[in-house]
């Protein structure tokens, strides 16, 4: 999976929230929100990261910047200079600095930004925190790079009140950029926004991401939010990775049911073309008490009451690049977009 080009690779990451119960507040179990993810991501690729509420995909994003301490897994990150690190097992000292190249968009721009602070001490703060910029020097980079997500430098003594939600998160992106970062997590940037915010903002974030050679992690809830700007797609379910592949593969010909199901949701680019929606019928199951076999398997048209309901699927490359989790992969003819 990896190879030159890879800046990150994550190997077998786990993130098991402990359950606490009783007068004494004993460990009465574990919700594992990830359990055993592993992906690579390659300088300037942009890796999208889907799946339901709940599924996991915003807690690999924060334990991959250390938010969260990792329960297990090792996160390796490519430095320029080619020096590999394990981000997981950093020190304080070193994962502070390592925080200048690896940053993260919120969700919300409405809570993610102090609202008694003003627009340049807020894209200013990370410039301080680190000793990079101050007095007129810091003005000028808040000025250079409120231009480079497309607000006017003449607001920078404003109050985040003052802005559209759309400003918002450009001023949050403007936060994130202001280190020079490599690698972004971008964490549902869109999805508290209006929908005819979101378009700008995504067109925002790949023109940044050309223009900076960034490398992105997206995080979304819809395929059709990550579809036109992630070159990869990885779907997860219950704190696991069913499939994942190129976007445009995985659009077309998904091998896992759940991603079937998820791309039966997206709109078709052209509108003569007649699809049919799958609802999945029933609720992801807790993580702390997944159901035995493939985990999907409650919720799952094709399941049978064998292998399905009693081995778990791992993760495993169906073809070069298609890596898929489920028994029944090389047998169904699952319908994806455009076939
Ligand atoms: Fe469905 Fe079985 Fe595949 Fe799981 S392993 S997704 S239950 S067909």
């Amino acid at each position: 999976m990896m190879n030159n080009d890879t800046i990150l690779e994550v190997k077998n990451l786990k993130q098991h929230f402990p359950i606490r119960s009783g007068f004494l507040q004993r460990v009465s179990g574990y919700i594992k929100a990830v359990d055993g993810v592993s992906f690579s991501v390659r300088r300037n690729e942009v890796l999208g990261l889907v799946g339901e509420s709940g599924c996991g995909k915003t807690t690999v994003g924060r334990t991959i910047l250390r938010l969260y301490e990792p329960t297990a897994g090792e996160v390796w990150y490519h430095r320029a200079d080619g020096a590999r690190v394990n981000v997981a097992n950093l020190d304080a000292k070193a994962m502070k600095a390592l925080r200048r190249e690896l940053r993260m968009i919120f969700q919300d721009p409405f809570s993610s930004l102090n609202p008694r602070r003003t627009v340049k001490e807020l894209i200013g703060e990370p410039l301080v925190i680190h000793g990079v910029a101050r007095g007129r020097a810091l003005e000028e980079r808040v000025a250079e790079l409120m231009l480079e997500v497309g607000l006017d430098p003449n607001y920078m003594e404003r109050y985040p009140h003052e802005f559209s939600g759309g400003q918002r998160q450009r001023i949050g992106i403007a936060r994130t950029l202001s280190l020079s970062p490599r690698v972004i997590v971008a964490d549902e940037p869109v999805s508290a926004l209006d929908v005819s915010v979101q378009a700008q903002v995504l067109n925002l974030l790949q023109g940044l991401k050309d223009q900076l050679g960034l490398t992105l992690i997206f995080i979304a809830h819809d395929l059709s939010v990550v579809e036109h700007i992630s070159d990869r797609i990885a779907v997860m379910y219950v704190g696991k990775i069913v499939e994942m592949a190129d976007t445009d593969v995985l659009l077309r010909r998904p091998l896992h049911p759940y991603t079937e199901a998820l791309v039966s949701a997206v709109p078709p680019a052209d509108p003569d073309i007649k699809t049919q929606r799958i609802i999945l019928e029933g609720d992801v199951p807790s993580p702390a008490n997944p159901p035995p076999g493939c985990v999907f398997h409650p919720r799952c048209r094709y399941a049978n009451d064998t292998t399905c309901m009693t081995v778990e699927p791992q993760l495993a490359e169906a073809a070069p690049g298609h890596f898929v989790a489920c028994h029944l992969a090389n047998e169904l003819n699952l319908v994806g977009i455009g076939v």
